[in-house]
């Protein structure tokens, strides 16, 4: 979707800190950390949130699993822990109509969250 933020920063015509990418996700450094390690991982297909990712999306949210144990390892916070959300829809906070997963880490991490 060429009026879509993700879209257009998977695509590579908006610029981004990349941490990591393969055929099917792309991750890169929040514009606004949360955690010393905040980076967001993105299907490189348009979905749109949480509640479209099932059937034949379902291998998006796989990959980016895989991406997140990658990155976490990668960053040093797989044996200190870490955090991911996926914020759906206004109560859950998604501000970006573009699937995403949150990796948050390098800091003990409070909870419940806000
Ligand atoms: P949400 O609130 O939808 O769960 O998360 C959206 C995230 O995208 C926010 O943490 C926000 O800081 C981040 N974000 C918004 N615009 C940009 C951008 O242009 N570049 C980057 N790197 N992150 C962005
Ligand atoms: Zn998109």
């Amino acid at each position: 979707m060429s009026d879509c933020l993700f879209c257009r920063i998977a695509a590579g015509s908006v610029p981004s800190a990349k941490v990591y990418e393969d055929d099917m996700v792309y991750a890169f450094k929040d514009i606004d950390p949360q955690a010393p390690l905040h980076v967001l991982i993105i299907p490189k297909k348009h979905i749109q949130s949480v509640l479209q990712a099932g059937g034949e999306n379902a291998p998006y949210v796989a990959a980016m699993m895989d991406a997140a144990r990658k990155i976490a390892k990668d960053a040093g916070v797989d044996e200190s822990g870490f955090r991911l959300v996926m914020n759906t829809g206004a109560d859950g906070g998604q501000t970006v109509d573009h699937l995403h997963a949150h990796l948050l880490g390098g800091r003990s991490l409070g909870w419940p969250p806000g």
